[in-house]
Order: C-alpha cells, then sequence, then structure tokens
C-alpha cells in the first residue's frame, strides 16, 4: 500500500490518500488538485511529480 499527504505539497491540506499502486495514488492526486486546488490539466504533469515525491510506503 501507497500513501500520500498533501500536506507534504500543500502546507495546510487535511488530505491524505491511501492507494494499491503508485498509479492509482497520482490519479487521486490529480482529482484532488483539481478540484481542492484548482490545478488545470496543464499543471497536472507538475501535480504528478510533487505527488510522487511525497508518496511514502505504508505497508
Ligand atoms: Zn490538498
Amino acid at each position: 500500500m501507497k500513501e500520500f499527504d498533501c500536506a507534504d505539497v500543500v502546507p495546510g491540506c487535511g488530505a491524505g490518500f491511501r492507494a494499491p499502486t503508485v498509479a492509482e495514488l497520482l490519479a487521486h492526486g490529480r482529482v484532488h488538485a483539481a478540484h481542492a486546488h484548482g490545478k488545470a490539466e496543464a499543471d497536472m504533469p507538475t501535480v504528478d511529480v510533487a505527488v510522487t515525491a511525497a508518496i511514502r510506503d505504508a505497508g
């Protein structure tokens, strides 16, 4: 299982996600970035990089 806390990228954000694979976690991150942080489709490559850097193994 992988996990991602949005606060590692956006300080103060309380959102956190878990998924079995990095790919699924990136998908969650994209949806959250769009809905909660107003990211546009053009921002998604940057979002992927930031989320990937913040992903941890959740055991
Ligand atoms: Zn967030």
